[in-house]
């Protein structure tokens, strides 16, 4: 569940090959003598890119278009109409129910992430416009405990869908995830279900729904809410899959197929329904969510869902939510 693809800095871990390949040409870099994140090291073409070079192009890199992992704040900028974005209970945050310990508390785990991102919870959610067209967004950080999907996540997801109900808006969402988050056992276990019920009960009302596959995109998220939308898109690359390709394979004891659980190979079994480039994603939403408005489940849709807004201080409070996680409803299409 680590940050594999911006925190690796070629130059500053160790040794780094600058020309030729005598030892006279191996230079040694230290921390001190290269500013910490100022490169960064493509998992694709290996090549060494000037991490604000990435930035600037919305993290993708330079000389082969790799996708890296986008941060929440950015995904949000990068996808919205400017000055539209409204955050959505930015209030709830994540609480450490079972006293869980592992490498350390749980509870100061959280603390620490909290300090380190500013964001009280993985997922970023709010109401903003699309080239103009409104619509509820959900973005999940993988910086915030590696996008893990805990009862905050689950329960944001779920109130996306009532107040995607209830304002008849189109619910977007945005998924980097490492799955479930363990830290909270079988209550984020529990958040599979609750989230693919919500978005079942927005399927149910003529509401319609895009979920954006991003790398990494695994575990519980993939096995629930990420796979279920009316629309599954995917980013170029990216490792979309439940368990990772080296415990399957070292599970079945076989080889994997070349390309295994990227975006591509998914495209081709018929699991992701198109591939956007980052730079395609604004325009690709707004002409799907055109296609959303005009359909006919869209134009027969029913009077506005029960309110949320009350139970958003507490997790897995919304009576909206629990309703629909008790409901059993299996998931739409
Ligand atoms: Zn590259």
């Amino acid at each position: 569940m680590s940050d594999t693809s911006m925190s690796k800095d070629a130059p500053n871990s160790g040794e780094s090959e600058v020309g030729g390949d005598g030892r006279m040409n191996r230079l040694r870099f230290r921390k001190k003598d290269m500013p910490g994140g100022l490169w960064l090291k493509c998992e694709s073409c290996s090549g060494t890119i000037y991490r604000k070079e990435v930035v600037e192009k919305a993290y993708t890199c330079p000389a082969c278009g790799f996708h890296f992992t986008m941060p929440g704040a950015d995904r949000v900028r990068h996808t919205l109409d400017e000055g539209t974005w409204e955050e959505l209970f930015p209030e709830i945050e994540a609480m450490d129910r079972l006293g869980f310990v592992d490498s350390g508390p749980y509870g100061d785990k959280i603390e620490r992430t909290v300090q380190r991102t500013g964001q009280k919870e993985a997922l970023i959610a709010g109401r903003g416009e699309v080239l103009g067209r409104p619509v509820i967004l959900g973005v999940l950080d993988f910086k915030f405990l590696g996008g893990s999907m805990g009862e905050v996540v689950g329960e944001k997801i779920a109130l996306c869908c009532d107040v995607a109900r209830q304002e008849g808006k189109p619910l977007i969402l945005f998924t980097a995830s490492g799955g479930a988050r363990m830290h909270e056992g079988m209550l984020s276990l529990m958040q599979m279900a609750k989230t693919c019920s919500a978005l079942s009960k927005l399927n149910e009302d003529g509401g319609f729904s895009i979920c954006v596959l991003t790398h990494p995109t695994t575990g519980g998220v993939t096995a629930s809410f990420a796979m279920v939308c009316d629309l599954t898109l995917a980013e170029p690359g990216a490792l979309i899959g439940f368990a990772g390709p080296r415990v399957i394979a070292s599970t079945i004891k076989q080889e994997l197929p070349e390309g295994f659980q990227r975006a591509e190979f998914l495209v081709e079994k018929g699991q992701v329904d198109v591939i956007v480039a980052r730079d395609e994603m604004r325009s690709m939403l707004a002409r799907l969510l055109d296609f959303g408005a005009c359909r006919p489940a869209a134009k027969a849709a029913p009077g506005p869902a029960p309110a949320a807004g009350e139970a958003a201080a507490s997790p897995a409070a919304s009576p909206a939510a629990e309703s629909a996680a008790e409901s059993g409803a299996a998931p739409p299409s």
